[in-house]
């Protein structure tokens, strides 16, 4: 996990917003890995082993084909220029050095990926029943297999967004509670977040 992620990292905990408070035992070229995370607020402690951040709760990995290319994908994020992070949720974290290769500089998270992906140069990889991320926070959340039709998702994406910047989903189009579908082709949906919702 890159080290400079923790400071956009929140506990996943049903309570107000926390932060979360770095312990690392072992740092190679600023990727954590392995240490404890402590929650100031409920003072759980989350752990990060061969470079993975897994809270615990988090569905079995998902290793369905995603339907479409990490190229196809990175155009649907709609991002332009280096710096911050895009969250790739589901199956197509499996791709994401072919996501990486045409958004050049921009850091990748990917939760509830592949079960074989390890943290690397550029990746983060994140286990974990919701998304254990800042609100609007992020430059861009990729929701890919089942994720992209499950509502709870959906909000979660929407709520660690950016202002102005877009959720991209797989399956059926999101009800308008919380985002709002820009453009809709291929079994993929884009959307923003509708202001004034969450976070
Ligand atoms: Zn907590």
């Amino acid at each position: 996990m890159f080290i400079e992620l923790t400071d956009h990292l929140r506990c996943p905990g049903d309570h107000e917003e926390a932060y979360l408070v770095l312990l690392p035992d072992s740092v190679v070229q600023r990727s954590v890995q392995s240490g404890e995370l402590g929650c100031p607020v409920c003072h759980r402690t989350l752990y990060v082993r061969d470079g993975i951040l897994d809270t615990g709760d988090g569905p079995s990995p998902d290793d369905a084909e995603p339907s479409l290319d990490g190229g196809s994908v990175a155009a649907l994020t709609g991002l332009g220029g280096p710096g911050g992070y895009l969250v790739l949720v589901g199956p197509i974290g499996g791709r994401w050095r072919e996501v990486e290769d045409v958004l050049n500089g921009v850091s990748m998270v990917a939760v509830n990926g592949p079960a074989s992906l390890k943290d690397a140069r550029g990746l983060s990889v994140l286990r974990s029943a919701r998304l254990p991320l800042k609100s609007s926070s992020m430059r861009g959340v990729v929701l890919s297999g089942r994720y992209g039709s499950d509502a709870a998702w959906v909000r979660e994406a929407a709520r660690v967004l950016l202002p102005g910047l877009r959720v991209v989903g797989e399956g059926a189009e999101p009800a308008p509670d919380v985002v709002d579908v820009v453009a809709s082709a291929g079994g993929w949906w884009v959307a923003t977040r509708r202001p004034g919702t969450v976070a």
